[in-house]
């Protein structure tokens, strides 16, 4: 199911064996899950059995109960299923995270807007939990769920489906969201990169972008390693743009200045 940047909503995957369906990521609310259900109950597949998280982040965890499936996750995404539990998402109690920081403006905005109602709502939790790597057999088709960190949330997890060259990134290649300016740390985002590449794939799937080919999505993450050793241990970004004009003779392009930018952040986190 493709994802919708309106409310955030996540993409989702559907897994079919011969003898069980996987799903990829719960959606971000009750809704987004049962749209999917609904979705499901059209195609003449085995029954779904089990629920796979990319990671810990609302828009991936908030239909989990509304899935109603034996739900997979690493036990990093666990811990913080298990602090999620405790949380109330009223408005009231989202606007004070917001203020003491806690939460993201962003997340919340997106979740009012998913999800108006929210009264009593209690986030699902795991079933099973693995520490570095699973694998699930559905019966002919076989998936490889690995733990790969990253920027993003250190939780993250891929799902590789070797039978059909498939890998679901999740978020993995996104920046951190939720410690200030959205940053990419070089040492983090680097080594993921050179893990990820490895996987022997054709279609690549991240959370909040349409489905790539394997020349597409690697030459976008050439383009990221590329800009990330550009910008080096730097940390002023109008001296890394004219560096950088100069370098290649012409102006940057707003995805360029994004992720210098992001880079910068980077550095600046890390020397703090
Ligand atoms: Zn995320």
């Amino acid at each position: 199911m493709p994802n919708d940047d309106r409310t955030d909503r996540p993409l989702l995957g559907l897994i079919c064996g011969d003898k069980y369906s996987l799903v990829i990521d719960a959606g971000n609310s009750p809704a987004h899950a049962n749209e999917f259900l609904t979705d499901v109950c059209k195609l003449h597949i085995p029954p779904l059995k089990y629920l796979v998280l990319t990671h810990w982040h609302w828009d991936h965890v908030f239909g989990i109960e509304a899935m109603n499936l034996i739900t997979v996750c690493n036990n990093r995404t666990k811990e913080n299923l298990d602090k999620m539990q405790k949380l109330t998402w009223d408005d009231f109690k989202l606007d004070q995270r917001v203020s003491n920081g806690e939460e993201i403006e962003f997340c919340s905005k997106m979740i009012k807007l998913e999800m108006p109602v929210r009264d009593g709502f209690i986030t699902g939790n795991a079933d099973i939990t693995f520490k570095e790597s699973l694998e699930i057999d559905l019966g002919g088709i076989h998936c490889v769920v690995d733990h790969v960190g990253g920027c993003h949330s250190e939780d993250s997890t891929i799902i590789y489906i070797p039978d059909e060259k498939t890998i679901f990134l999740g978020d993995c290649i996104c920046e951190d969201i939720y410690s200030g300016e959205w940053s990419y740390s070089r040492d983090r985002l680097l080594p993921m990169i050179n893990n990820i590449k490895k996987y022997d794939a054709l279609y690549y799937l991240t959370s909040h972008y349409h489905p790539e080919s394997k020349e597409e999505f690697f030459n976008y993450l050439n383009e990221l390693i590329r800009i990330g050793n550009f910008v080096g241990n730097e940390y002023i970004v109008n001296e890394v743009i004219e560096r950088y004009t100069q370098f290649y003779g012409k102006a940057l392009n707003e995805d360029e200045i994004c992720n210098i930018r992001s880079f910068i952040h980077g550095n600046m986190k890390d020397r703090t």
